[in-house]
């Protein structure tokens, strides 16, 4: 079907003609593969202050009155964003949990604002919604879990709440969604959590009106997991009291040190109190996938709900997380109004997934991660998972012969470890050296971060200030991480002999 071409010229100073947009996007496509290219060449990060970085901008200019011509601007941006940025697609970027852009989900990304569905209504987005639909349940397949429904978000953050608030409306009904939280007993509400978790419960706790004290706290053992009697007790003791617990939440992959907590054993306990089980993949869920992997994950099977991030181990370009639960209806019945203004058809196939979640119009998120999905299948995402903990582990292990490197952790592909020189290695549980030692390496992360040679964060454990490395990355080889223990070392002996100075005789 064509259409006839009626020409009019509205002068809008928004347009691009057809082959300016061309010209100017041919132009851009090859200054970012120039830059993906050369990316190895360069440092991780300029280092520089937010001073220099608004300088550079030229951060006090007032809003121009008059326009200016596209391709200056694209030029200005590409190379302010060059010259002044952090690179997490960087081989040595391993900082907090960031996945480099693959390069697909960059196109990916284009493609989808060019067409520019809106995912919050079939209707608007036939065939946008239709793929949204298959991503979802496509990554429920890849990573064992049941998932009857879900959706794409922004993020982990907004994955979990969005898991959380199908839990409240499934366990509290119409009420809460109603009368609100002041009414009935929600005061006596309360969600079982380990210390490890990640701060959306704070988050959501508190912005979903129980409050932060609703969550009960439960201990770890020496590796960072959930004790389950603990668990249980608390619980028992809670029902005790006249409390009524509703929600658990275990993580797949603590965003700390990637430890797993024991969900089979969780998923045994939620089924016995009959409580919500939600699990926090957004870093570690997609593991699952791996041959041989943890055998917790099989728990994924038990959940009712799940947070995953493809903009972690996927490997997407931010923003793409994912909200996926065993029941639909849940969703629904959490999310769901019928406003007058949105003649949407109430067929059962067709979905609206503003129906499903807490946004209104919603960008095509789910284009890049089909892309990718496709792109390296199953058995390409296993390989690359599993290569980031192999690469992980071996790191570990090499510690070994670094004396001056204290290895503390490994859990999926995260490492924690410590700068300790070495006339301190034998008094590391003095006080004043166990102080010295934290302000030494947290003054160290700093000035490797600084420095551009490689980027890692850092873990605090059992009042240790560690450095903390998580490969999440496609583009790291064996030999960028042999480089980083000679990086840690000199820069960790010049910060000592600086601070030695002040402190520590
Ligand atoms: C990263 C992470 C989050 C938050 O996800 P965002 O994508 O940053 O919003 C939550 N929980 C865990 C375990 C994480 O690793």
């Amino acid at each position: 079907m064509t259409m006839p071409v009626t020409k009019t010229s509205r002068e809008a100073p928004i347009e691009l003609a057809p082959d300016e947009f061309r010209a100017l996007g041919h132009d851009l496509i090859d200054q970012i593969a120039d830059f993906l290219a050369t990316l190895p060449e360069r440092p991780v990060t300029s280092g520089e202050s937010p001073r220099e970085t608004r300088k550079a901008l030229q951060a006090d200019n007032q809003l121009p009155s008059d326009g200016t011509s596209a391709g200056p601007l694209l030029q200005r941006a590409t190379h302010l964003l060059r010259d002044h940025s952090l690179f997490n697609s960087h081989p040595r970027f391993w900082g907090y949990i960031t996945a480099p852009a693959a390069p697909l989900g960059i196109l990916g990304d284009l493609l989808a604002s060019a067409m520019n569905p809106n995912c919050g209504g079939w209707a608007l987005s036939p065939m946008a919604s239709e793929i949204e639909a298959q991503t979802v349940r496509w990554i429920g397949e890849l990573i064992g879990f049941p998932a009857d429904g879900g959706l794409m978000v922004s993020g982990g953050n907004m994955a979990n709440f969005v898991g959380f608030l199908a839990a409240r409306s499934a366990r509290f009904g119409e009420t809460v969604r109603t009368a609100g939280m002041g009414s009935g007993d929600f005061a006596t509400c309360r969600m079982y959590t380990s210390a490890e978790t990640h701060t959306w419960v704070q988050k959501a706790a508190d912005l979903f009106g129980f409050g932060t004290d609703a969550i009960r706290w439960i201990e770890t053992d020496g590796r960072q997991r959930m004790k389950v009697t603990a668990l249980r007790q608390a619980i028992e003791a809670d029902r005790a009291e006249g409390h009524r617990p509703f929600l658990v939440i275990g993580t797949a992959g603590s965003v700390s040190t990637g430890a797993i907590d024991p969900l089979r054993e969780i998923a045994e306990a939620c089924r016995e109190f009959d409580l919500w089980f939600h699990i926090d993949g957004a870093y570690g869920g997609f593991a699952a996938c791996v041959p041989d992997s943890d055998p917790e994950f099989a728990a994924f099977a038990s959940a009712d709900s799940i947070a995953v991030d493809p903009h972690k181990w996927l490997y997407a370009p931010l923003e793409a997380g994912c909200a996926l639960v065993r029941d639909a209806a849940t969703l629904r019945g959490a999310f769901s109004y019928r406003p007058p203004y949105y003649h949407f058809s109430q067929e059962e196939e067709e979905v609206n997934f503003v129906d499903f979640g807490l946004q209104n119009s919603r960008g095509f998120r789910a284009l890049k991660v089909w892309l990718l999905l496709q792109q390296c299948g199953r058995e390409g995402y296993a390989r690359m998972i599993r290569n980031d903990i192999d690469l992980a582990e071996q790191f570990y292990r090499s510690l070994d012969e670094v004396a001056e490197l204290e290895s503390v952790t490994c859990d999926l592909s995260i490492v924690t470890f410590r700068y300790v020189p070495s006339d301190l290695a034998d008094r590391t549980d003095a006080a004043e050296v166990a102080e010295y030692l934290n302000e030494l390496n947290e003054t160290l992360l700093t000035t490797i971060q600084d420095s551009g040679e490689a980027f890692v964060s850092n873990a605090v454990i059992h009042d240790r200030f560690l450095l903390r490395l998580c490969i999440c990355n496609f583009r790291t080889t064996a030999a960028d991480l042999a480089a980083l223990p000679e990086i840690v070392t000199r820069l960790g002996g010049t910060v000592d002999r600086e601070l030695r100075q002040k402190h520590l005789p």
